[in-house]
């Protein structure tokens, strides 16, 4: 038998949230960020659904090349720049832009023979120290960018935000502050905030925004839900019921036997594991409907297989239609369970998988 986990991807619900993501950006323009194949839900498709963005965010040269291959002509930025003089070539080739985050790409670029001019983002760190100038390099490093003939005049400034999902958190209010601080008198675009940025701090919203998790209907704040912003989710993960056994009472289910039948009852075994990427971290209690029925994980979560409490869906039958995340069962209410967060779930649903579209 063939499997069945499956992961529909709701095209309607992308362009839905990027239209609510231009709502709250009030004009400023929006980048589509869509590395890690679109934070697990297809590159291609998604793309296509989101091709009213002003630009595409991706994390490889690979990743712009599929981008270009499918015929999108939209601004593609790499949000880590380049790793290898040769990149750059690679990235004037397929018009990607570079954003520029340490000393070994100035160096690069400025030992370039010239070129059609490429057009850079200048990363500064203000206080995520992962990628990034320090602040205080803003006018040296702009300078020497702008001398290149090489590359673009327009260079946008931009920082990264650490903690901004943590609304209470005034750290994001202190990043803005010292990117403003370091920029003062530098022209150019602005981009500053992504999803939780744009959710929470509408002080930082400058020039431009950078939307990853809200265009798949996803949230980053703890015990909020993408929906509860307003955000539809972009993909349901579902399986079918391959077994339904009666267990008797003190009976144990599934490697390690972790979990014992309190009562003689009715055990759903479901087409999908960790090998489909569903979590194996997620303990039993965690809430999966099987048709209208809500009910649970029992026992470990194994490569292939998950086992279910039947006991609230008396009328389960094998082949049912078992839903693991999607609207009527957030997935970060999964990942709250597995104690991670909702983008891990999604961008580790794999090849296995069957995908599938609807909204056209
Ligand atoms: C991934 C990423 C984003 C998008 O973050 P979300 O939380 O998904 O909106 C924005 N900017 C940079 C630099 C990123 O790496």
């Amino acid at each position: 038998m063939s499997r069945s986990a499956t992961a529909t991807i709701h095209l309607d619900a992308l362009r839905a949230n990027l239209a609510r993501v231009r709502m709250l950006a009030e004009g400023a323009k929006v980048m589509a960020v869509v590395k890690a194949d679109a934070y697990g839900h297809g590159l291609e498709r998604c793309a296509r659904a989101l091709a009213g963005a002003d630009a595409f965010g991706v994390a490889s040269i690979a990743d712009g090349l599929r981008l270009r291959a499918a015929g999108h002509r939209q601004r593609i930025v790499v949000l880590s720049g380049p790793d290898a003089a040769s990149d750059l070539a690679e990235m004037r080739r397929l018009q990607l832009e570079a954003v520029v985050h340490h000393e070994s790409q100035l160096a690069m670029l400025e030992a370039e023979q010239g070129g059609d001019p490429l057009k850079v983002w200048l990363n500064l760190d203000t206080g995520m120290h992962r990628l990034g100038f320090p602040p205080g390099r803003a006018h040296a490093m702009r300078a020497r960018l702008a001398a290149l003939p090489a590359v673009d005049k327009a260079i946008v400034l931009m920082t990264h935000f650490a903690s901004s999902d943590e609304f209470d958190n005034d750290f994001t209010a202190r990043q803005t502050e010292c990117f403003r601080n370091a920029t003062q008198d530098i022209p150019g675009e602005r981009a500053l905030s992504n999803s939780a940025g744009l959710l929470g701090w509408p002080q930082a919203r400058e020039n431009w925004v950078r939307i990853g998790g809200l265009l798949y209907g996803l949230s980053v704040a703890t015990g909020k839900t993408g929906a509860d912003f307003g955000f539809a989710p972009a993909m349901t993960l579902t399986t079918r019921l391959v077994a339904v056994n009666h267990i008797a009472r003190g009976e144990r289910v599934g490697y390690g036997a972790t979990w014992e039948c309190p009562e003689d009852m009715r055990i759903g075994v479901a087409a999908i594991g960790y090998g489909d990427g569903y979590p194996r971290s997620a303990p039993s209690g965690t809430p999966v409907r099987v048709g209208d029925a809500p009910v649970a994980v029992i026992g470990r979560v194994s490569m292939d297989l998950l086992t279910l409490d039947l006991r609230q869906a008396p009328n389960a039958r094998v082949g049912d239609e078992v839903v693991l995340w999607g609207p009527q069962l957030p997935v970060e209410v999964i990942a709250q369970h597995a104690n991670t967060i909702s983008y891990e779930l999604t961008c580790g649903v794999t090849r296995r998988v069957l995908f599938a579209e609807d909204g056209g």
